[in-house]
């Protein structure tokens, strides 16, 4: 469905428990021949499908604007960094280099074996970035993968899934099956032939995926959600502060696991930080994602409007100003700033995953530190200050995987992302990713005879 316009797009057909096997076969079938073929081959095909991605550009935009709403803008940039992730990983067969440790008696070396298939369960917020992240370097370290795109936002991984054939790749090696959760990811988790499973999703999804994946020591990754706080110092360039707040949690309309959806603002400045706020909120552009201009478009679902709008409908929540957004169809939200009346208000502590932020005042560094912690998860943030000894004691001290000194950045496919807490397990992207889709194996030759 398109939820902009509430029409639908297509109907794909949800795959069942026999073809999930079938497809998981296929997958373990055609791995001996992927982990077989010359790196410098794995690494050309990986371009190749670069190549084709890239050329796609245009359509895979066009069909993600459609399909999950999102901004002309951001889906360009989301199909960018499928391609810059699959480059990025197409260096990786040439240089999956294990180690030659001095031992007694012989030589002793280590290998990084791949695991096998690798089922990969994508959500709907960022339904392209999240299955490359997952699959380039999967496919890097010669597994094989069977890839289930969140029954919302089919669209772009099905395309990814054709672009990967036409580019070369043999058949069985990139499996995308659309599906349900509750039947294709379950499956993904239960199946013997599955070694590995990468998750992005809610939290309660991941704890059931962890124990289930218990059962056979399937390995994961899980990247669950935030509750990212955004913490500004009276020594900060506040303006800059300020300026930069809207983008950082209403972005893709809040649908963000790295959201800074929490704002910690120093008491002596808190005025004048949320002065500068209000103007800013009200010109975040809100509007068709087809328009150029558009800086946010439609939440993914009448089920998610109604989760936000819960949150700030919540009798104790003191609306501080908000944005505008269109009337008629479509899953519309305006960009939201409360205030919270304690630290245990659901909008101050639960993830939204909606345009709503919630601003509170702070102490002094010691008191910033406890409030930012003061949650479940652990994945984002950002410290504005200008005091360098400050930014390096405040990021050391908050626990999360993705900090920003003066700048809301989470992600770049060339450095390590993943959570802290019930942010979730394991890192992905950046030089040390492909860890995660390999075993070490040592290997000791004796040379004493
Ligand atoms: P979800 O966790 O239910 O779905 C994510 C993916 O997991 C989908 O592909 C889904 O089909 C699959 N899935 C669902 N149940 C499964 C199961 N039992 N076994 C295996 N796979 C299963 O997320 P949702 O319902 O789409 O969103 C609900 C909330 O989760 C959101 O409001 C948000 O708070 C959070 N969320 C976080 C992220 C993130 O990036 N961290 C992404 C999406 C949603």
């Amino acid at each position: 469905m398109n939820p902009s316009t509430e029409q639908r797009i297509r109907t794909v057909e949800l795959a069942d428990t026999e073809q999930t096997d079938a497809a998981v076969e296929r997958a373990a079938a055609a791995g001996p021949g992927w982990r077989a073929m010359a790196p410098a081959d794995r690494a050309r095909l990986l371009r190749a499908f670069a190549d084709q991605v890239d050329a796609h550009r245009d359509e895979l935009a066009r069909l993600e604007v459609h399909n999950a709403g999102h901004t002309i803008g951001n889906a360009l940039w989301e199909v960018g960094n499928v391609v810059d992730v699959l480059e990025y990983f197409a260096a990786a067969p040439e240089r999956l280099c294990g180690k030659q440790i001095p031992v007694a008696g012989g030589i002793d070396i280590t290998f990084h074996e791949p695991l096998g298939v690798v089922g990969i369960i994508v959500p709907w917020n960022f339904p392209m970035p999240i299955a490359g992240w997952g699959m380039a370097p999967a496919l890097a370290a010669g597994n094989t993968v069977v890839l289930k795109p969140a029954e919302l936002t089919p669209l772009t991984a099905l395309r990814l899934g054709e672009l990967a054939l036409e580019a070369g790749f043999p058949e069985g090696v990139l499996t995308v099956l659309p599906g349900a959760g509750t039947v294709v990811g379950r499956r993904l988790v239960t199946h013997p032939l599955v070694r590995k499973v990468c998750f992005t999703g809610s939290s309660r999804v991941g704890t059931e995926i962890m124990a289930a994946a218990a059962a056979d020591l399937t390995r994961v990754t899980l990247e669950l959600g935030g509750k990212s706080a955004n913490i500004v110092f009276a020594d900060a360039d506040v303006e800059r502060a300020a300026a930069a707040a809207p983008g950082a949690v209403f972005d893709n309309a809040g649908q963000d696991c790295c959201a800074r959806s929490r704002i910690l603002v120093q008491r002596n400045v808190f005025d004048r930080f949320m002065e500068l706020l209000e103007p800013a909120v009200k010109a975040f552009r809100v509007g068709q994602p087809t328009n150029t201009e558009s800086q946010m478009g439609p939440l993914i679902s009448a089920a998610q409007l109604d989760r936000v709008r819960g949150f700030v409908d919540a009798a104790d929540v003191e609306l501080a100003f908000r944005g505008t957004a269109p009337d008629g169809p479509g899953f519309w939200y305006p960009p939201t700033v409360v205030q919270p009346t304690s630290t245990t208000d659901p909008v101050w502590h639960e993830e939204v995953f909606g345009p709503v932020v919630a601003v509170l005042p702070f102490d002094d560094e010691a008191d910033a530190i406890a409030m930012a912690n003061d949650t479940a998860y652990g994945l984002s943030g950002s410290i504005w200050t200008e005091n360098i000894g400050r930014a390096l004691r405040v990021t050391r001290a908050v626990e999360a995987g993705n900090l920003a000194v003066n700048s809301n950045s989470s992600v770049r496919h060339s450095t390590p992302f993943g959570g802290f807490k019930g942010s979730g397990i394991g890192r992905e992207l950046g030089p040390d990713a492909l860890d995660a889709f390999t075993e070490v194996k040592n290997v000791f030759i004796a040379t004493d005879h």
